[in-house]
């Protein structure tokens, strides 16, 4: 998209001990320099791992994030952590809405917009998953879940700054398997439209990334696409060589 910066987000998951923080280290080196002034780099370790990682990031355009945090601001939740605990790591971002989450915590549109809203209260960017299950896109239902999920997950106060995109079909995470080219040029293309209808100039440069099976050998050909600003990488962005490989084809 035009004046929009991509950017290369990773997601470790529930992957990463103390060990794996060279990894992040490699990667805070490795984008530095001149290609950083046009693609920016996050990464989102396990909460555990968070602030030590941002540490190690003082000196390089590297960002930090969560992979998800409660609705509420603080209280009695169990094993939850707030916006405002990632903020207060120096993490800038927050996965919210991830397939696995959704699956996994049963997590619906409105609580991840519930959330999303505990995340631009802490003064965080949202990262927000949306994408159709094997399922929905065999009963040629992509495009209407994807306009139901930008509708019921995105608060009316999303901006292109406090908010991205990702699109993540759900059957290509984790699966080696990709969409065709023209699947994602009429994704991008449709939830594009989508944003500019609901948010004007902001949906505009608001960006939006694909996930799902990226790796060094298909981003070329991803991030090529029209509407596509940038990956949202799982599996590949555990490794620093990997995800630079990615970040180094623009
Ligand atoms: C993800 O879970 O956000 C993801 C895209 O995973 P992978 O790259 O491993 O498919």
């Amino acid at each position: 998209t035009p004046d929009v910066r991509p950017l290369v987000a990773g997601n470790w998951k529930m992957n990463g001990t103390r060990e794996s923080l060279t990894e992040i280290k490699a990667m805070a080196e490795g984008v530095q320099g001149a290609l950083s002034e046009k693609v920016d780099t996050l990464i989102c370790p396990p909460s555990t791992l968070l602030y030590v990682a941002t540490a190690l990031c003082t000196d390089s355009p590297l960002m930090i994030g969560g992979q998800d945090c409660h609705q509420n601001v603080s209280g009695a939740h169990t094993g939850d952590i707030s916006a405002e605990m990632i903020a207060d790591c120096f993490g800038t971002h927050v996965i919210l809405g991830h397939s696995e989450r959704r699956a996994d915590h049963a997590e619906t549109d409105h609580l991840v917009r519930s959330k999303v809203e505990a995340a631009y209260e802490a003064g965080l960017t949202a990262v927000v998953c949306i994408g159709e299950t094997a399922d929905e896109r065999d009963a040629y239902q992509t495009l209407d879940v994807l306009k139901r999920q930008i509708f019921n997950s995105l608060p009316e106060t999303a901006t292109a700054s406090n908010t991205v995109i990702a699109y993540e079909p759900v059957w290509a995470i984790g699966t080696g398997v990709t969409p065709t080219v023209e699947d994602v040029e009429i994704a991008h293309a449709f939830m594009r439209a989508e944003l500019f209808m609901r948010f004007g100039e902001e949906g505009k440069r608001m960006r939006i990334l694909y996930g799902g099976s990226v790796k060094s050998a298909n981003a070329l050909e991803l991030m090529s696409v029209e509407n596509v600003d940038g990956a949202l990488v799982g599996g590949a962005s555990l490794k620093a060589s990997d995800f630079l490989a990615i970040y180094r084809v623009y």
